[in-house]
């Protein structure tokens, strides 16, 4: 059906034509969310290769019906993913994707106003304003703090080391180092390289025997750079890494950066959302004195893919590395919030209506309760999971994610261990209940476990614990015993 037969030229659609076509797409949406618990875990990858080969195509001269694009996709195309989305997704980070978000995307992308600067739609910019508000006072920044909303955590972080970079070196860059510990996310290096910071300036620091980063070590560091000749200027922080779930000493590390001057930027990504929840903050302890913090709501605060977010302490910093001026703009303005002043985007989507809406329509207690409970399955499903004959707990959860591995008579090296833990995530996963991976750290393979879908409850992390019981007993009886 081409929908401007009668008008070549046009790409306006009937306001009935639009509801049909809205009304088809919920339909679809909401039947494939209702199905969620009953389909497998992890997608079917069965010849994806070729499927993905078969899938290229020019771009069309004519239209097809709506129908004919949305059942491929639904049927075919969407099911052969991670199951991201699922309540037994327990592999990485797990994502969000709560429903109230992609109303307000619609409403964003149907009313599509320009929110770049303020006085487009001063209104609008000041709803997401007031989230990244909210997202200040439940991390308990100060008042002068401002925020960026970014498409993930990365480009938070590109964002951070560049205004500390700015804030720190001015120009001198060269001479900059940079520290991170050995189970920081990979994402940090990549943002220093794109952020004009080398790989030869970024320095991986050692964690001790709960993976957290050693004060002692990073202290050293900073003493032989500076002997060197070189610049220090900016420590992260991971609050909930992703091996491990690991939360470094942000006190200490805090205190040193206030000692040497340096920039102290902690990696919330993973964990940060759980400051929100008064009970847990003891768990976070010191975040709050950070100069620069991650935030990534498409994991803790169950938003789509595509929401990240910055906090800047200070952010006349941030916005010192962003604020211009141009010729066809308006005059820049000092009272109210600015995106294009805090950040590198000007046209842009507006992902602050997913966070206010959804958070608006929900409360906020809702989210306290939801955080507080994927902690609580996972402290639950950890105790569980170590008491399963051959599994070793390497890492109980310091927030929501606990590592471990298998270990027996029989498996008695290093090898035989890794491979029989890496035999246990993907067996587990085969079942189709839950999805896990596992994770490389040091010369062990770690099983894991992370608990952050807002879908997952009780039944599915019982399923969990469940299936690595009994996988872990079948390989246990085919290594001998
Ligand atoms: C997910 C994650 C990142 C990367 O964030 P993206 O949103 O994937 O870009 C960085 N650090 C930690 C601890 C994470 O969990």
């Amino acid at each position: 059906m081409n929908h401007a037969a009668h008008d070549p030229a046009s790409l306006e659609l009937s306001p009935e034509q639009m509801r049909t076509m809205g009304q088809t797409v919920v339909e679809r949406a909401v039947a494939h969310l209702a199905a969620l618990d009953r389909a497998p875990s992890n997608g079917d990858f069965t010849d994806i290769e070729a499927l993905c080969r078969a899938l290229r195509e020019d771009a069309p001269e004519d239209g097809a019906p709506l129908e004919s694009l949305l059942d491929p996709l639904f049927e075919e195309w969407i099911p052969r993913s991670f199951g991201t989305p699922g309540p037994g997704y327990f592999a990485y980070i797990p994502g969000g994707g709560v429903y109230p978000a992609a109303l307000a995307d619609f409403i964003a992308d149907t009313a599509n106003r320009y929110t770049g600067i303020w006085q487009a739609a001063p209104a609008l910019v000041q709803l997401e304003a007031n989230t990244l508000d909210w997202l200040r006072d439940w991390m308990q920044f100060p008042e002068t703090a401002r925020g960026l909303y970014t498409p993930g955590g990365s480009m938070a972080m590109f964002n951070a080391i560049a205004a500390a970079r700015e804030d720190r070196l001015g120009h001198n860059i060269r001479a900059g180092t940079l520290y991170v510990s050995t189970q920081s996310h990979h994402c940090i290096t990549k943002a220093a390289r794109l952020a004009g910071v080398a790989h030869d300036r970024v320095r991986q620091v050692a964690v001790d025997g709960r993976f957290r980063m050693r004060v002692d070590v990073l202290k050293a560091a900073v003493a032989e750079d500076r002997a060197a000749g070189l610049r220090p200027f900016m420590v992260f922080s991971t609050a909930g890494t992703t091996n491990t779930g690991a939360v470094d000493p942000l006190e200490a590390v805090a205190d040193l950066c206030a000692r040497e001057g340096l920039w102290h930027h902690v990696d919330g990504a993973y964990g940060a959302f759980f400051h929100m929840v008064p009970e847990l903050r003891p768990l976070l302890a010191g975040l709050p004195r950070a100069d620069s913090l991650t935030l990534d709501p498409h994991k803790g605060l169950f938003m789509p893919y595509g929401t990240g977010a910055l906090l800047v302490r200070d952010g006349e910093k941030l916005r010192a590395l962003h604020s211009s001026e141009a010729g066809y703009l308006p005059d820049n303005q000092s009272e109210f919030y600015d995106p294009a002043q805090y950040g590198p985007d000007l046209s842009r989507g507006f992902p602050g209506l997913r966070v206010w809406l959804t958070l608006k329509l929900f409360g906020t207690a809702r989210y306290r309760a939801a955080l507080a409970e994927k902690r609580a399955l996972a402290v639950w499903a950890a105790n569980e999971v170590a008491k399963i004959p051959g599994v070793v707990m390497d890492a109980a959860p310091q927030l929501s994610l606990f590592a471990f591995h298998l270990e027996s008579p029989r498996l008695d090296t290093l090898e035989a261990q890794n491979a029989a833990t890496r035999a246990l995530m993907a067996r587990v996963t085969a079942r189709g209940r839950v999805m896990v991976t596992g994770a490389q750290v040091g010369e062990r393979y770690l099983g894991r476990v992370c608990v952050l879908s807002f879908r997952s409850r009780r039944a599915q992390v019982e399923a969990c614990v469940e299936d690595i019981a009994a996988e872990a007993a079948a390989l246990l009886a085919e290594a001998g015993g």
